[in-house]
């Protein structure tokens, strides 16, 4: 079903607005039980041929597809910088749908053959792996198109068909990305939902969707658990990548000034709106003013403005709720530590990067996960107190170690209580790496083969 057959509903629908100028930019589609059911007969009805391709007519599919979104790809860069704020350049839309096509060329490539694990006189054992059939797929509203592609290309490319619901506050570039791969693929193979979350929530109703097979899930640990309590009546696979407070430790032995750029841009990526972003940092005393210093002198050069602006860096936080939480911990950071950058909200919803140094593990800043362009700087003097500050929190999703010594590196990585670790920088990924976290931060991986067998039941043969 072509989305374009969704701007005919019951409801009225919902305006998007620039968060760099609080224009209204558009309406999507405000939908309810009966759209959403449309979608899943859709997919589902789709499922039974797609499912039936061979391994290569799957991937030539999955790479037409990617070549579609190519050939709109500066279309879709300025769609979500007018409804994600982030910038045109920099670490912004232009990089955000770069990265889109590269994992979409990656997964079309990958391939999970059978295998044959015993052929002998005493028989043959096959492994198979099966498309598990409609998937659901939840996103956030930090990177609109690339989440999106995460989640769409492996559950395509294993042979399974999509739903996806973009969040209520970016919902036109998903939109756009689902029309641009409707026109290379067939019919009902990925659709899209959109709601405002507040008439109907369609999350919820995907996640206890009885012809929904799986749900892949990223966002924040309190809808993750309500994902998970609702999957579990139908026993749906999930895949949860929700939120993290990834900490960086910087050892003794750096060289501040060589280090500030990566320390800058581990936490602000995306204004910070980044869930492997660096949202605390624990420094050695012997380096603290230096690695401080460097950084402010770094960061204050950054130029903050609108998206559309090529020469912005930094645009402004995405939505209204989300700003709030950020000037809420800034302004008690401040009475707790000394604010070296920042620290004032600027215009409508634009916060300079902000710095503040000399707080604690217990203060509300380091604790929770702030998801804005605000670093808190924690003093250590033990690196075995440093990493059990970094590991003191129910979130385990990245976490990096700064140093020249990168055996000695190594070792303080092992002992993060985290998915990734990072060394001398914060955040890297890639399309044959996996991806995920651990604790709250959630469980199942993505990227590489065994992100694709996330998508896929086992199913062994004895003959
Ligand atoms: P959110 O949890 O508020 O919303 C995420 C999505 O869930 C939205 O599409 C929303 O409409 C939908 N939703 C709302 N209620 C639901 C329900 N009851 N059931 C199912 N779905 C429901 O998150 P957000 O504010 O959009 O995004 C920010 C969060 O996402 C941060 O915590 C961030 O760390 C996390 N995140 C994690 C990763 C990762 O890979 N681990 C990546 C990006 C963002």
């Amino acid at each position: 079903m072509n989305s374009s057959a969704y701007n005919v509903t019951r409801h009225t629908p919902f305006e998007v607005f620039n968060p760099s100028t609080g224009e209204l930019i558009g309406h999507a589609p405000n939908m309810a039980n009966e759209e959403l059911n449309a979608a899943v007969e859709s997919a589902k009805s789709a499922f039974v041929s797609w499912s039936s391709l061979s391994d290569e007519e799957l991937q030539k599919n999955c790479l037409a597809a990617t070549q579609a979104i190519q050939d709109h790809s500066e279309e879709l860069a300025k769609l979500v910088t007018l409804e994600q704020g982030k910038p045109l350049n920099g670490l912004g839309s232009r990089w955000e749908i770069g990265g889109a096509i590269a994992w979409a060329d990656y997964t079309s490539k990958l391939s999970l053959p059978a295998k044959t694990l015993q052929d002998n006189q005493d028989g043959k054992v096959e492994l198979y792996r099966k498309p598990l059939g409609v998937v659901g797929s939840i996103t956030p509203w930090n990177f609109p198109v690339m989440i999106a592609i995460w989640h769409i290309m492996p559950a395509l490319r294993t042979g399974n068909t999509v739903v996806i619901k973009p969040s209520p506050s970016t919902p036109l570039s998903t939109i756009r990305l689902i029309e641009i791969m409707q026109e290379a693929l067939p019919v009902g193979v990925v659709n899209v939902v959109t709601g405002d979350d507040k008439t109907f929530n369609l999350g919820a109703a995907m996640s206890a969707h009885p012809d929904i097979r799986k749900i892949v899930f990223t966002g924040s640990c309190a809808t993750g658990q309500k994902v998970m309590q609702s999957a579990a009546t139908t026993m749906k696979r999930l895949t949860l990548e929700l939120g993290g407070n990834d900490a960086g430790i910087v050892l003794p032995d750096v060289d501040p000034s060589a280090i500030a750029e990566g320390l800058f841009w581990g936490a602000f990526i995306n204004n910070g709106q980044t869930c492997a972003a660096m949202k605390r940092l624990y420094v050695h005393e012997s380096v603290y003013n230096s690695v401080c210093e460097s950084l402010v002198e770094f960061a204050k050069n950054i130029p903050v403005g609108d998206g559309m602006d090529e020469a912005s860096i930094l645009g402004p936080i995405q939505n209204k709720a989300q700003f709030d939480k950020v000037s809420q911990l800034v302004s008690e950071a401040k009475e707790r530590g000394k604010v070296l950058l920042g620290g004032e909200p600027g215009e409508g919803l634009f916060f300079p990067p902000t710095i503040i140094a000399d707080l604690q593990n217990g203060d509300s800043l380091v604790d929770e996960e702030q998801f804005g362009p605000a670093l808190p700087i924690i003093k250590y003097s033990n690196i075995d107190d440093a990493i059990r500050s970094a590991n003191d929190s129910p979130n385990g999703l990245g976490g990096s170690v700064w140093s020249s010594d990168i055996d000695m590196a190594k070792k303080v990585a092992a002992r993060m209580e985290c998915g990734s670790v990072w060394i001398n920088k914060h955040g890297a990924i890639q399309p044959n790496a996996p991806f995920g976290g651990v604790k709250s931060s959630g469980f199942g991986v993505e990227f590489s083969e065994e992100g694709l067998m996330e998508y896929t039941d086992i199913q062994v043969i004895f003959s």
